[in-house]
C-alpha cells in the first residue's frame, strides 16, 4: 500500500504519515528532508539558492547531511522552499522518491506533490491542511519548546511567504491531487488528526475508496 501525505508547512503532516507508517507497518520517507539538504548544501558551499546551477550541484549532497539538526531549522526550511523551485533540482531528487514509493510492500511518503508527481498511482492520498494562524501558532510553539526563540508575527510572515512560494511554483506547485482527501485540522488537536488520518486509511483498505 502506498499512501501519500501532501500538505503545507506545519499542517501535521509529517506527524500523521508517520504515525500511519508505524501503525500499518510501513517505511516512511519526508521528501522535505531532501530539500532541506538541498537547501543546507548550498548554504554550506557558499551558493545562492535561487541560483539553478548552485542548486542542482548541491542535489550531489552527502547522506550524512540527512542527519544534520540544522535541517529543522526554519532557515533551513526557507532554504528548501528556494531551491525547490528549480525543476532540475525537483528532477535530481524525483528518482529517490519515487524507488522509495515502489518499493516491496508499500510506503509513506509525505510532502508536497507525491499524489500529483512521485505517486500519482498511490492507493491512498491524504491532503492535509490547517489555517495559517493556526499552523503558525504549532510552528511557534514548536521552536518554543525546542529554545529558538522567533516571534509569533515572524513565523507568520514566514509560513505565508513559503505557503506563496510553495503554490505559486509552475514545477509540481503545491495543490490537492484530485483523488485527495482533504483533512483541515485547523480545529483538531494533533491526536485526533492522527485518529482521523488512520480511521480513513483503514476504511480504505477494508472497503475501497469511499465514494
Ligand atoms: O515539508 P518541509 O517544510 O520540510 O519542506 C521544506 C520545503 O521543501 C517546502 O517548503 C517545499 O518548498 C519543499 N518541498 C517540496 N516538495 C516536497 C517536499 C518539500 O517542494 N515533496
Amino acid at each position: 500500500m502506498i499512501i501519500a501525505v501532501d500538505g503545507p508547512t506545519a499542517s501535521g503532516k509529517g506527524t500523521i504519515a508517520r504515525t500511519l507508517a508505524a501503525h500499518f507497518g510501513l517505511p516512511h520517507l519526508d521528501t522535505g528532508l531532501l530539500y532541506r539538504a538541498v537547501g543546507r548544501q548550498v548554504f554550506l558551499d557558499g551558493g545562492n539558492p535561487d541560483d539553478g546551477a548552485a542548486a542542482l550541484a548541491a542535489c550531489a549532497f552527502a547522506d550524512s547531511l540527512l542527519l544534520d539538526p540544522h535541517l529543522r531549522s526554519e532557515e533551513t526550511g526557507g532554504l528548501a522552499s528556494r531551491v525547490s523551485v528549480h525543476p532540475t533540482v525537483r528532477q535530481a531528487l524525483f528518482a529517490r522518491q519515487r524507488a522509495f514509493a515502489m518499493q516491496p510492500g508499500g510506503a509513506v511518503l509525505d510532502g508536497r506533490d507525491i499524489g500529483t508527481v512521485i505517486a500519482p498511482d498511490a492507493d491512498v492520498k491524504l491532503f492535509v491542511t490547517a489555517s495559517v494562524e493556526a499552523r503558525a501558532r504549532r510552528r511557534h510553539a514548536e521552536m518554543r519548546e525546542r529554545g529558538q526563540p522567533v516571534s509569533l508575527p515572524e513565523i507568520h510572515a514566514d509560513v505565508a511567504r513559503r505557503d506563496a512560494r510553495d503554490m505559486e511554483r509552475a514545477d509540481s506547485p503545491l495543490r490537492p491531487a484530485a483523488d485527495a482527501y482533504l483533512l483541515d485540522t485547523t480545529a483538531f488537536g494533533r491526536d485526533q488528526a492522527v485518529e482521523m488520518a488512520i480511521e480513513l486509511v483503514e476504511e480504505i483498505r477494508l472497503r475501497g475508496r469511499p465514494a
